[in-house]
């Protein structure tokens, strides 16, 4: 049985003593068990975000990295900034980051392989744009993503690699792919993985699904067949709503 993973997005929000007060706030509430609660927050929150989860299950990830350890990289944070800080997730390839930041699969990859040289877990995103899926082109741009951002990685290394399909066109417009949709591409993702790996690595991949994921519409997400959990932007921020979407990951 794979565990169920509810990741919130922050994005480019908040500051740091909103920060700090939505952690004492779930901190102590998180459910534990076969769900995993993970904050992906921007930089400059992440060493105190990191101290005030210590000794809970709650997890702090970044949003983003570079793939060098260190070096000459003005403005960029390295996955041994991230490992030193007791960061545990970083979230890779988000499509935000493809549009707006020009990050190629290629890019994303070398991520990705730099995050399992420092242990830490990637949540690599993919999608397809509303363009894409319009001219069936979905499970192709998908599938094409997946296969590059794990290339070179051994099986052991994808098995623990956490999928996030996040169609662009549902992202933060609360358009929600509806749960059979959201299903059909998850359930390829996962065939594409066993192509690359084997049926046996592609079951312990944990798939979430991404784009307008609230409280009203995660049961029916997280009951598809091939959904492990969820990124969640837009209703991550309140901590209540995201105590909610861990609940029902339960
Ligand atoms: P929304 O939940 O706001 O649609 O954002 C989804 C997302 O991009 C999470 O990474």
């Amino acid at each position: 049985m794979r565990k169920k993973v509810i990741a919130g997005n922050w994005k480019m929000n908040k500051v740091l003593s909103e920060a700090g007060e939505f952690m004492d706030l779930i901190v102590p509430k998180a459910p534990k068990g076969n769900v995993e609660a993970i904050v992906c927050a921007p930089f400059p929150f992440l060493p105190k975000l990191v101290e005030q989860a210590k000794g809970s299950e709650v997890k702090v990830a970044a949003q983003n990295m570079h793939f060098e350890d260190s070096g000459a990289f003005t403005g960029e944070v390295s996955p041994v900034m991230l490992k030193d800080l007791g960061v545990t997730h970083v979230v890779l390839g988000h499509s935000e980051r493809r549009e707006l930041f020009a990050e190629t699969d290629e890019l994303v990859n070398k991520k990705t392989k730099a995050a399992f040289a420092h242990d830490l877990t990637p949540i690599v995103c993919v999608g397809e744009t509303l363009d894409q899926r319009e001219a069936n082109e979905t499970m192709n741009i998908v599938g094409e993503q997946v296969k590059q951002a794990v290339a070179g990685l051994s099986n052991e290394q994808v098995a623990e690699t956490i999928i996030a399909y996040e169609p662009v066109w549902a992202i933060g417009t609360g358009k929600t792919a509806t749960s059979e949709q959201a299903n059909e591409v998850c359930t390829e993702i996962r065939k594409v993985v066993a192509e690359v790996t084997s049926t046996e690595i592609a079951e312990k991949v944990i798939i979430q699904y991404g784009g307008s994921v609230k409280p009203a519409n995660v049961d029916e997400l997280l009951a598809q067949s091939d959904i492990d959990g969820a990124l969640v932007g837009g209703a991550s921020l309140d901590p209540e709503s995201f105590l909610q979407l861990v609940e029902a990951g339960t």
